[in-house]
C-alpha cells in the first residue's frame, strides 16, 4: 500500500473540498496516520475533544475517501489520541517521488499562518489574488480601503457565493494594512467566532472585556456576517460596536453571502449602516480568469499542468475558485501517489467527483423554467405567474431553490426570472424547500427527477 503519509495527504486534500477552511484546520490540524493493520487505518488525533468530534462529524466521510484511495483495501477506521503531534500535516514531505519533478508540489496548503493577535492569515495577500471579470470591483475597493483606511468607503461590504475569494480579501485588506501602517490595530474574526465570544462574555461577565476587543481596532473585518441572523442580543452588540467605530473613522469590512437586504432577520438598522459606505459583489469568475487562476495556482504550487488540461479544467469547473482549487490538488494528489502524469481521461473522472457537477453552471434560468413546466405539465406564465393556485405555488418554489441550488444564481435575479418578484420571496422560496427536501419524499424525489432531465 502507498506511503501512509501520502495517502493521509490525499485524504485530507478529499476533506478538504467539503469542509470549511476554519473548520479544517481547527480538526485535522495535528493528526497523521498513526497505523495501518490490515484492513483497519487508525488516525492520530492531539486531543479528546478533537477524537470525539471527528468521530461525530467526518468518520463516514473519512472512511469513504480512504475507500476510495485504496480501492477498498481500507474498511475501518479508528481515531486514536496520540501526542505524536502535528508532524505529519506540517510538513507536507519533501518525499521521494521518483523520476518526477513535482516533490516540491504542496497538496496542501494547511501550513496555515495565522497571526494569534489579529486573526490574520498571512497567506492571502492582493499579490496572489487573481484579478478579473466579476472580482475587480471588489478587489479595487478593498485596495482602496487598505491604503486609505477609514477614509474612502466605510464600512465597504463585500458579498458573493462561496468559494469566490471573500475571505481571501478581507485578509489581504488586513495584510495590506499591516504592511503600510504597521502601527495601526486590527482584528480579523468570523461572524461566528463573534456571536460566540460575545455569548460567553455575557454568561462570564466580562462583556467590558468583549468591548474592549471589538471597539478598539482601527480595522475590524469580519467575515460571514450572514450568520448574525435571527441573533438579536448578537446583532444589537454589532450595532454598537459599529456605531463607535464609524464614528470614530475606523475602518469597518463585512463580507457576507448575500446583500445586506437579503440576510433574513437582520435588523433594519444593521441593514441601512451596512448600506452606508460600497456594497461590492463577487460574481463567478469568467473562463479567461479561472484560467488565469489555475495558472497562478499551479506557478504557486509548483506543478506543472498542460495548458490543455488547465483549459480543461477551468471549462468543467465553474461556479467557485475553491473547488478550481481543489481539482488541481487532487490532480497532484494523484500524480504523486501513482506518479504518472494523468491522462485526460484521469483528469475527467477526478473533475466529476469534485461537488458540482461539471454542467452546473451552464444551465441558465430558462433551461430551468422550461424543464420545471415540462415537469410538471403547467404553462411556464403559471410557473412565473401571480396566482397562488396550490399546482403551481410548489412548481414555482422548486423553480427558485432549483436556480439557487444549481446555478448559484443571486436572490435578486432568482425573483426578477419568476414574475419579477421581491428577493425576499425567492429566499422564502428557498429556505421553504429546502427544508422540505429533507423531509418530504415527494418533492425530493420531484426535485431528483428534475434535476437528471436538467443534466441530461
Ligand atoms: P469565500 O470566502 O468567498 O467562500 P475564499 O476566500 O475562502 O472564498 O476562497 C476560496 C479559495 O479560493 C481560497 O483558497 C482562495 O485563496 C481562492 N481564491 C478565490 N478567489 C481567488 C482569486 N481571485 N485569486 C486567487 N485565489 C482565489
Ligand atoms: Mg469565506
Amino acid at each position: 500500500m502507498m506511503e501512509s503519509n501520502q495517502l493521509w495527504q490525499a485524504a485530507l486534500g478529499e476533506m478538504e473540498l467539503s469542509v470549511s477552511k476554519a473548520n479544517f484546520i481547527t480538526w485535522f490540524k495535528g493528526t497523521f496516520i498513526e497505523a495501518i493493520e490490515n484492513n483497519k487505518i487508525v488516525i492520530g488525533v492531539p486531543n479528546s475533544f478533537t477524537k470525539n468530534w471527528l468521530e461525530q462529524k467526518y468518520h463516514q466521510a473519512l472512511l469513504k475517501a480512504f475507500k476510495r484511495l485504496t480501492q477498498d483495501k481500507i474498511s475501518e477506521l479508528e481515531f486514536h489520541v496520540s501526542s505524536r503531534k502535528k508532524k505529519e500535516l506540517e510538513r507536507p514531505e519533501e518525499e521521494k517521488t521518483g523520476g518526477l519533478t513535482i516533490a516540491k508540489a504542496k497538496i496542501l496548503k494547511t501550513e496555515e499562518k495565522v497571526c494569534p493577535t489579529d486573526g490574520l492569515n498571512q497567506r492571502y495577500t492582493f499579490i496572489n489574488f487573481v484579478v478579473g471579470k466579476g472580482n475587480e470591483l471588489a478587489q479595487a475597493a478593498s485596495l482602496a480601503v487598505s491604503r486609505k483606511p477609514g477614509e474612502v468607503y466605510n464600512p465597504l461590504f463585500i458579498y458573493g457565493g462561496s468559494g469566490l475569494g471573500k475571505t481571501h480579501l478581507l485578509h489581504a485588506i488586513g495584510n495590506e494594512v499591516k504592511k503600510l501602517h504597521p502601527d495601526k490595530k486590527l482584528l480579523y474574526v468570523s461572524s461566528e467566532q463573534f456571536v460566540n465570544e460575545f455569548v460567553n462574555a455575557i454568561s462570564t461577565g466580562t462583556t467590558n472585556k468583549f468591548k474592549n476587543k471589538y471597539r478598539t481596532p482601527d480595522l475590524l473585518l469580519i467575515d460571514d456576517i450572514q450568520f448574525v441572523s435571527g441573533k438579536e442580543a448578537t446583532q444589537e452588540e454589532l450595532f454598537h460596536t459599529f456605531n463607535e467605530l464609524h464614528n470614530k473613522k475606523k475602518q469597518i469590512v463585512f463580507s457576507s453571502d448575500r446583500p445586506p437586504k437579503a440576510i433574513p432577520a437582520l435588523e433594519k438598522r444593521l441593514v441601512t449602516r451596512f448600506e452606508w459606505g460600497m456594497i461590492a459583489d463577487i460574481a463567478i469568475p469568467d473562463l479567461e480568469t479561472r484560467t488565469a487562476i489555475l495558472e497562478y495556482k499551479c506557478k504557486e504550487k509548483d506543478f506543472p499542468l498542460r495548458p490543455e488540461f488547465v483549459r480543461f479544467i477551468a471549462t468543467n469547473i465553474q461556479n467557485n475558485v475553491r473547488e478550481l482549487e481543489g481539482a488541481l490538488n487532487k490532480i497532484i494528489a494523484f500524480t504523486q501517489l501513482r506518479n504518472v502524469e494523468p491522462s485526460l481521461e484521469d483528469i475527467k473522472s477526478i473533475i466529476s467527483s469534485i461537488a458540482s457537477s461539471p454542467k452546473k453552471g451552464a444551465l441558465t434560468a430558462k433551461q430551468v423554467l422550461n424543464t420545471v413546466a415540462a415537469y410538471y405539465d403547467i404553462k411556464i406564465q403559471d410557473l412565473t405567474g401571480a396566482c397562488r393556485k396550490k399546482e403551481w405555488v410548489t412548481p414555482r418554489q422548486i423553480t427558485m431553490y432549483l436556480m439557487r441550488e444549481e446555478m448559484n444564481a443571486s436572490y435578486p435575479s432568482i425573483g426578477r426570472e419568476i414574475g419579477n418578484r421581491d428577493h425576499t420571496t425567492a429566499i422564502h422560496a428557498y429556505e421553504k424547500i429546502k427544508k422540505a427536501v429533507n423531509e418530504n419524499e415527494k418533492i425530493t424525489e420531484d426535485i431528483n427527477l428534475i434535476k437528471q432531465r436538467l443534466y441530461n
